[in-house]
């Protein structure tokens, strides 16, 4: 069973694509959303993170306090490396034992810093999908109800668009001219033929 990475920058629509291989019966790992699940369920994560970030990390319901967190992170980059450090190999963890469970030809790994992470290493294959820029705020701005600088700072700490596209082996342009529909089909018939 291929695993297959797919990316690209805030908004650039990787959710709504993964949506569509979704109804085509492609498996589809959500590694974003499991970290955040991850940190409010895993024993030993939670542990870590308080050991490194201190009780304040969570509130006393145990729910993260996500604002803190960044506030932190973003004073100290060295904190965001180490708690990457757990979170990583905890949504690996969880990866692995999701996989085992599958029963497709490939299985997609959604992740918004697939590159960045180096994690991309260990799909067969990577998927980009690709939007333009004016496109992404516009549509971001609209969904998270943020400003424009707000949404130029989160785009501002992922590589830039051209690295992703030299390390990628497909991409998947959603702007206003090409439907993701006919790429997916395309992409996916692609990749069937590479699992079989
Ligand atoms: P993030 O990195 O922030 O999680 P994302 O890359 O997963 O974003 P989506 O959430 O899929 O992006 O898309 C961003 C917004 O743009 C959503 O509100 C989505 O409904 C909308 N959108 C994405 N693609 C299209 C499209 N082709 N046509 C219309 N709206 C779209």
């Amino acid at each position: 069973m291929l695993r297959i990475g797919i990316t690209g920058g805030i908004g650039s629509g990787k959710t709504t694509v993964c949506k569509v291989f979704e109804l085509l019966g492609i498996p589809v790992f959500y590694a974003d959303d499991v970290a955040k699940e991850l940190m409010i369920k895993d024993a030993i994560l939670i542990q870590q993170i308080k050991a490194t970030f201190g009780e304040e990390a969570y509130f006393a319901d145990q729910t993260l306090n996500r604002k803190y967190i960044s506030d932190q992170v973003f004073k100290q980059p060295d904190q965001l490396k180490k708690l990457n450090s757990f979170v990583h190999p905890a949504v690996f963890r969880a990866f692995d034992n999701w996989y085992t469970q599958q029963k497709a030809p490939y299985v997609l790994k959604e992740a918004a810093l697939l590159f960045e992470s180096g994690s991309y290493q260990q799909n067969d294959y990577n998927i980009l999908v690709s939007c333009p820029l004016a496109l992404r705020i516009q549509r971001v701005m609209q969904r998270d109800k943020v400003t424009k600088e707000k949404v130029m700072e989160r785009i501002a700490a992922q590589l830039p668009e051209e690295t992703k596209q030299s390390l990628a082996n497909y991409q998947i342009q959603n702007n206003e001219q090409e439907f993701i529909i006919t790429q997916v089909l395309q992409l996916h018939s692609q990749l069937l033929k590479k699992a079989f």
